[in-house]
């Protein structure tokens, strides 16, 4: 499968924007792109009129150089280049992107117990959520033990230096989870660079809203109904949102039917086994979309205990967890201070 037909399973995830509306002063700019396999939107409330024409050119420049910096999909990447990396014990030097990510990764690798691990790769492929496309049957017990020999974040150092020292020959990373987010927390800097402070960024579904709407409103965005039959724009909740990021991680667009049941495209890196706890989609609100977006991916596999436990120690993080039970209702389990408004509406 191409990026461009796993991307096509996974159409911006879970957001749709609720435009604003009214005629208060300030020009609202529009940017859009594709990016990391995936489309990118941009809203800027400037007082500029029009605003600095290469905002767009300085967006698409970060994005290309995020991007070929962490994509897994080009051969060329620092990531790809550190995964054929074989050399254990040694120094391998990277970037100040790279590194700001594998920071963030093995923060949140360890806030989550271990449940999100950026070594899982070789899982996701053997359970047919990979390139290669979907798996027909499970894999052997032996080849999940054979790929979990190389899973691990603790397989990875990084050392004092700023450099990763692999610990294991075998151990790759794998960042999508975490890389659309990050992309979007650097063009939020780009923005700030530029003197902007109104703004929102959606990349793939992950968002970054600054400032407040042109009609003087804070910003809104609508989460999908969790449901695989859902379209795009069917909006389930709707989440104001003021300098913070919102991540959602969700199994309803992409997942294997097993005799009837879903795999889940999320892994337990613990057991080597798709996730069963039944949660369908964990939203996270964070002060950054890199850190929203990873717990996001935790606490689909954390479940909803121990996830909600999770984002309740932590300052500023919030989240909605939603279960899907027998007979197919949802239950939903939000943290103390996860704000929604009432009905979907303007
Ligand atoms: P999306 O990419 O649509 O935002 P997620 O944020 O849920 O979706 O990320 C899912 C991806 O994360 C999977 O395709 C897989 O590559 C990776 N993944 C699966 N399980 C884990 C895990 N336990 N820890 C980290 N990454 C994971
Ligand atoms: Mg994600």
């Amino acid at each position: 499968m191409s990026r461009a037909t796993v991307t096509a399973l996974l159409p911006g995830l879970t957001l749709a924007f609720l435009a604003g509306s009214g005629c208060a002063p300030g020009a609202e700019h529009r940017l859009e792109g594709r990016t990391m396999g995936t489309t990118y939107h941009v809203t800027v409330v400037s007082r500029e009129h029009p605003p600095r024409k290469d905002l767009q050119e300085a967006v698409d420049r970060r994005l290309d150089e995020v991007n070929r910096q962490l994509s897994t999909w080009l051969e060329d990447s620092e990531v790809s280049r550190f995964n054929r990396f074989g050399a254990v014990g040694e120094e391998f030097p990277i970037s100040g992107d790279f590194l700001r990510v594998m920071r963030a990764a093995a923060e949140i690798h360890a806030l989550s117990d271990g449940a999100w691990d950026g070594t899982v790769n070789p899982l996701v492929v053997l359970w047919g959520f990979g390139p290669g496309g979907p798996a027909l049957s499970p894999p052997s017990e032996e080849r999940i033990a054979r790929a979990l020999g190389g899973v691990g974040f603790d397989k990875i150092e990084i050392n004092p230096a700023g450099a990763l020292v692999k610990r294991h020959a075998a151990v790759t990373v794998d960042l999508s989870s975490i890389a659309k987010g990050y992309g979007v927390d650097a063009v939020v800097e780009v923005l700030r660079g530029a003197g902007e402070a109104a703004f929102l960024v959606e990349i793939g579904g992950e968002v970054f809203a600054a400032g407040r709407r042109r009609d003087g409103r804070p910003w809104r965005v609508g989460i999908n109904r969790p449901d695989p039959e859902a379209g795009p724009e069917e909006v389930y909740k709707v989440v104001p949102l003021g300098g913070q990021a919102l991540a959602t991680s969700g199994d309803y667009r992409s997942y294997v039917l097993e005799e009837g049941r879903r795999r889940s495209h999320v892994i337990d890196p613990r057991t080597g086994q798709p996730v069963t706890n039944g949660v369908v989609s964990a939203t996270v609100l964070a002060p950054t979309c890199m850190m929203a977006d990873g717990l996001a991916t935790a606490v689909m596999v954390m479940g909803p205990q121990k996830g909600l436990a999770l984002i309740e120690r932590l300052d500023e993080v919030e989240a909605l967890i939603v279960v899907e039970r027998r007979g197919g209702f949802f239950e939903e389990h939000a943290s103390s201070g996860f704000r929604t408004e009432g009905a979907p509406g303007r």
